[in-house]
């Protein structure tokens, strides 16, 4: 299974330049799907606010900073894991053997990270293997994170039938959509 599950994230090609790359928030949420791009996590299942990575670190690249090809979508735990982290000195060497970071608007972050059924975020190949650990997708509740984003959906398909229930069916909706809620805060209260 892929990271990003059925969605497909890509920045659009055409875009205005603008000075600073705070500016291009709206733009990132829509290219991104609302979602991390490291770890495909949505941004209304976290209690967290997401935040703007660069992929190139700054101090790796400064011509790049307000570059909205090197910007990624992120959840607060991503952009703290990967913080400047880079296989190299140069902004522009990408890789340093089989270290590297793949930017996740690539049809190749599936070539290297994919999710097993359960949830939980691996390496395919030894550049994926080195993101995990950047990422510290192991000691993350990816699993946890994974299966509420389910669950998530499946309360929102339900919540356009509700409307035909029964008073008994609506309170059921009423507690299951209270239990998730606690339940989510357990698990992000971490700054996950
Ligand atoms: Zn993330």
């Amino acid at each position: 299974m892929r990271v990003h599950g059925e969605k497909v994230i890509r920045r659009r090609s055409e875009i205005e330049k603008k000075a600073d790359y705070h500016d291009y928030l709206t733009e990132l949420k829509e290219d991104f799907q609302h979602m991390c791009g490291y770890c495909g996590k949505t941004e209304t299942i976290t209690k967290n606010a997401f935040e703007i990575d660069h992929f190139v670190p700054k101090k790796y690249d400064k011509s790049r900073v307000n570059d909205y090809t090197n910007l990624v979508y992120s959840c607060y735990m991503c952009n703290r894991k990967k913080s400047s982290k880079w296989p190299s000195e140069d902004g522009k060497v990408q890789f340093a053997g089989k270290k590297g970071f793949i930017d996740p608007t690539t049809g190749d972050y599936d070539k290297h990270l994919a999710r097993n059924i359960d949830g939980t975020i691996y390496g395919k190949t030894e550049t994926g293997k080195y993101m995990e650990e950047a990422f510290a997708f192991k000691l993350r509740p990816m699993r946890e994170i994974w299966q509420l984003m389910q669950l998530d959906e499946k309360k929102r398909q339900l919540r356009e039938k509700i409307n035909k229930s029964t008073p008994n069916e609506m309170y059921m909706y009423i507690e299951m959509d209270g239990l998730l809620n606690n339940l989510q805060k357990i698990l992000f209260q971490n700054k996950e």
